[in-house]
C-alpha cells in the first residue's frame, strides 16, 4: 500500500481536467498537489489532493520574514516509455542545502520522492510528448507558523505542484550588464534557491527590459566585475573553442543544467574551464573574436543562445555567433537524453516506480 494518503476528490479532478490549446511555460497547472506537513519536529503523511487554494495564516513565517525556498525540475514522458525524472536526487539535495541555509528542517529524502512520484504518476496521462514539452514540478517548502516575532518557524509545509510546459521560449536573449544593482553577496542566499532572491532580482529586471533587453547580467557584489549569472540561469562563454563558466564560489546557483552540460561537453572533448570572467576581458574577446559565442541555461530554457551583450547605456556588442553552434549542439545532445533518443551514460534518468500508479492500471 501507499504510504501516502490520497483524498477522495483526486480521481475527479484528474478526469475533469483537460488541456488547454496552448500550455506556455508554467501557466497550465496540473490538477491536482502532493502536500505534507511538519509539526512538532517530524514530517507527517503525505497527501495527493485537488489542486487548491491554502490557508496562510496572515502572520506566519513565510509572509512576513519570507522562510520559503524552492526546487524545479522536469519529468519526461517520451513517446513508448514511462516517465522519468532528470536528476531528482541533486534537486533533493540541493533543496536541503536551501532549508538549512534558511533555518528550515530538512526534507527526508523518502518523502521529497514521494511528493514527485505520486504527483507525475497520477497525471501521467498530460504529460506533453512534444519534443521540447514536459512536466514542470515545482517543490516549495515554507514557514507557516504564526507569530510576528523573528525567528524561524516551527510548522512547515512542503508542496509539489505542476505544470504541463512548454520550454521557455528561447530565441537568442540581449543581456545587459548589471554594474550597479546586486544579486547575491558573499554569505548570503545566492547559492540556494530561496525565493527571496528572485523577488529582488526583479527591479533590475525591469529596468533591463524598459532598456530594450531581455535580462541583466549579474557581476560579483565586492567589485562589479567578475561575471556571475543570470536571474535564473547560469552563464557560459565560449573562448577560443573552450567552454567558460564561473567558478561556483557560494553566490552563485550550482545549477543541475550547468553541471549536466559540463558533463556532455567533457565527454565530447570540448575543454571546460570553471573560472573568474572578467566581464570586461570577455567584451573585449568579444570584440576581437576570441569568444565565439554566449549561452545561458537552467531547467526551464535548457540552454538560451545569447547574442548581445549590452551596457544600460545603449552600447551593444554582438556575439560572432549569435545563435551558437556548440550551444546548439549541447543543447540537442542534453535533450537527446532527457528525452530517451541517446543513452543515459551517466545514468541522469530516474523512471517513477510501478507502485506510485493509481491502482487500477
Ligand atoms: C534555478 C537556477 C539556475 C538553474 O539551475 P538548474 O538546476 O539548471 O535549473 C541558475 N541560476 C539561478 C539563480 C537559479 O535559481
Amino acid at each position: 500500500m501507499q504510504p501516502f494518503s490520497i483524498h477522495p476528490d483526486t480521481a475527479k479532478a484528474i478526469s475533469t481536467f483537460e488541456l488547454p490549446e496552448s500550455l506556455g511555460f508554467g501557466r497550465t497547472l496540473a490538477p491536482i498537489l502532493y502536500s505534507v506537513d511538519y509539526a512538532d519536529g517530524k514530517w507527517n503523511g503525505g497527501a495527493l489532493m485537488p489542486y487548491t487554494d491554502i490557508r496562510i495564516d496572515p502572520a506566519s513565517k513565510l509572509l512576513n520574514f519570507a522562510q520559503v525556498v524552492f526546487e524545479g525540475l522536469k519529468a519526461y514522458r517520451g513517446e513508448h516509455e514511462h516517465t522519468r525524472l532528470f536528476r531528482p536526487k541533486m534537486n533533493w539535495q540541493r533543496i536541503n542545502s536551501s532549508c538549512e541555509r534558511m533555518m528550515m528542517p530538512t526534507i527526508p529524502e523518502e518523502l521529497f520522492f514521494e511528493g514527485l512520484c505520486a504527483l507525475t504518476a497520477h497525471i501521467e496521462p498530460f504529460i506533453p510528448t512534444v519534443s521540447g514539452q514536459s512536466l514542470y514540478l515545482r517543490p516549495l517548502i515554507f514557514g507557516t507558523q504564526p507569530d510576528l516575532g523573528l525567528g524561524t518557524s516551527d510548522q512547515f509545509t512542503f508542496i509539489v505542484i505542476a505544470s504541463p510546459s512548454e520550454a521557455i521560449a528561447t530565441g537568442p536573449l540581449r543581456i545587459v550588464i548589471e554594474r550597479d544593482g546586486t544579486r547575491a553577496a558573499s554569505g548570503g542566499t545566492g547559492a540556494v534557491k530561496f525565493s527571496g532572491n528572485y523577488g529582488a532580482s526583479l527591479y533590475s529586471s525591469v529596468a533591463a527590459q524598459n532598456a530594450g533587453f531581455d535580462q541583466p547580467l549579474w557581476l560579483d557584489a565586492s567589485e562589479h566585475r567578475y561575471i556571475e549569472e543570470l536571474s535564473v540561469m547560469n552563464f557560459f562563454a565560449v573562448i577560443d573553442g573552450a567552454i567558460c563558466t564561473p567558478e561556483l564560489g557560494g553566490t552563485i546557483l550550482p545549477g543541475i543544467t550547468r553541471d549536466s552540460l559540463i558533463t556532455i561537453a567533457k565527454n565530447k572533448g570540448i575543454k571546460v574551464n570553471e573560472r573568474k570572467l572578467d566581464v570586461d576581458e570577455v567584451l573585449e574577446l568579444v570584440q576581437s573574436g576570441r569568444c565565439s559565442e554566449a549561452f545561458a541555461c537552467g531547467t526551464a530554457t535548457i540552454i538560451a543562445p545569447i547574442s548581445h551583450i549590452g551596457e544600460k547605456d545603449g552600447t551593444l556588442y554582438e556575439l560572432p555567433e549569435p545563435t551558437g553552434r556548440i550551444s546548439q549542439s549541447l543543447r540537442k545532445e542534453l535533450l537527446d537524453v532527457q528525452e530517451g533518443r541517446k543513452p543515459d551514460v551517466s545514468e541522469w534518468l530516474y523512471a517513477i516506480p510501478r507502485h506510485y500508479y493509481p491502482q487500477n492500471t
